[in-house]
């Protein structure tokens, strides 16, 4: 069996944390959660460096200094579960967090200086199990809730989970087997004590790496959403509708769903520039984005195609229900006027629509709606054009077909 000298380990573990610590500090980001997020990773990986007293100490985990150490350990790991919770989106209240972590410390240095031998090496087995499968089931219950887990997600989970199971084994150890004591602090199953070395020695710097990949997937995410929504009003923007687009027709042909495509623009728009001025004009982009999104399902895309032109990508069932919707939209908006300093404002939307259908093109079906939305305006603005004719019974007041 390969013997591993347990110091060493700590020797490790201690430096992988001071990286882990500077690895932190490079990272930069505008985004508040995330960056709460890496100082509780500093404040945890500044803890998890007593572990470099270990080896330094008199070699023996009896020794004060040791035992102060294993407290401010078992803090750090305590932190790292708070940080990793802040980084998922899970916020803990600061005096909850500093309460929890405090109590784990306190409660070694309890066992430590006024408690047996026995005591305190159970104390420590069941703070670091106890820390350890809380961070793993926390983490698990957060990560594979989410529509879409990321391959460095699993790698928390797997070193998470590795942790969990070394002291898992070891509380049980601790629990069902008496001493003889060792010279370290773990007393674990001999079989054991290799891969529970390897495992301390390695684990500040694998989570270090977990923490740089879920914060880069993260970052990149938001730089993506970005890139994909118009800054005024919050909708798809017309690269954003481009890419989810081609991505809802072909999901939807999939599930032999049809697809309307309508053109909305707001009539006589420029009269309220004129009138109100820019900053109202920009408000009523804004209220015209809410009151068109309110009354589409989620599972409809909205884009802004430019200036007071929105576009709405519709999976339906059937091509009286986008009439409907249309029709619907239409009307909503003229009932909802905006409100502005000047006092609210009503708005009016001309709708072209169109099908996607026979291997179109999403262009293609974008160019058929704005030819009705054409049709709409020169028909008098306020109401709906399709680009094919509606079934029985379809028609509604306010819609015409081109
Ligand atoms: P129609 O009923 O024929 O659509 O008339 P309209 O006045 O709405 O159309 P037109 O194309 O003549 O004018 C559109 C105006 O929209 C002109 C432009 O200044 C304004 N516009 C485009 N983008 C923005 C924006 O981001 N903010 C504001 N406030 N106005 C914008
Ligand atoms: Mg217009
Ligand atoms: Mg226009």
């Amino acid at each position: 069996m390969v013997s591993i000298d347990v110091f060493s380990c700590y020797a490790m573990a201690g430096a992988g944390a001071a990286v882990g610590l500077g690895l932190m500090g490079l990272i930069r980001t505008d985004q508040p959660r995330i960056r709460e997020a890496l100082r509780l990773y500093q404040g945890a990986f500044l803890c998890l460096l007593a572990l470099l007293a270990l080896p330094f100490s008199s070699g023996d985990w009896r020794d004060p200094l040791s035992k102060v150490a294993i407290g401010v350990v078992a803090m750090g790991v305590c932190m790292l579960a708070w940080a990793f919770r802040q980084l998922n989106g899970r916020r803990t209240h600061p005096g909850i967090g500093a309460t929890v972590t405090l109590t784990v410390g306190a409660t070694l240095w309890l066992a430590g200086f006024l408690g047996s031998e026995p005591l305190f090496l159970f104390a420590i087995a069941f703070v670091f199990a106890f820390v350890s499968t809380g961070l793993f089931v926390d983490q698990g219950w957060l990560i594979l809730r989410s529509a879409h887990v990321t391959r460095s997600e699993l790698s928390l989970l797997a070193v998470a989970g590795v942790f969990a199971l070394i002291w898992l084994i070891t509380l049980w150890h601790n629990a069902t087997v008496a001493g003889p004591y060792p010279d370290h602090w773990l007393h674990a199953p001999a079989w054991l004590l290799p891969f529970s070395g390897l495992a301390f020695a390695l684990l500040p710097l694998s989570v270090a790496a977990v923490v740089f990949a879920i914060v880069n997937d993260r970052l990149n995410q938001q730089l993506r959403a970005r890139a994909l929504s118009d800054d005024l009003t919050g909708a798809l923007s017309r690269r954003g509708l481009r890419e989810l687009g081609e991505r809802m027709l072909a999901m939807q042909a999939h599930k032999a769903n049809q697809v309307a495509v309508l053109m909305l623009d707001v009539d006589h728009f420029k009269a309220i520039n004129d009138r109100y001025g820019h900053l109202v004009g920009d408000d009523v982009l804004r209220h015209l984005t809410r009151v068109v999104r309110e009354h589409l399902r989620d599972d409809a895309l909205l884009a802004r195609y430019g200036g007071e032109e929105f576009t709405v990508l519709l999976p339906i069932r059937g091509k009286g229900e986008a009439r409907v919707v249309a029709e619907r939209l239409r009307q909503q908006v003229a009932r909802t006027p905006c409100p502005t300093r000047d006092g609210p404002v009503s708005i009016t939307v001309s709708i072209g629509g169109s099908f996607h259908g026979g291997g179109t093109s999403l262009e293609h079906d974008l160019s058929r709606a704005d030819a009705c939305l054409y049709q709409a305006k020169q028909a008098g603005r306020n109401r709906v054009v399709f680009s094919d004719a509606p079934s029985a019974g379809e028609a509604h007041e306010g819609s015409r077909q081109a």
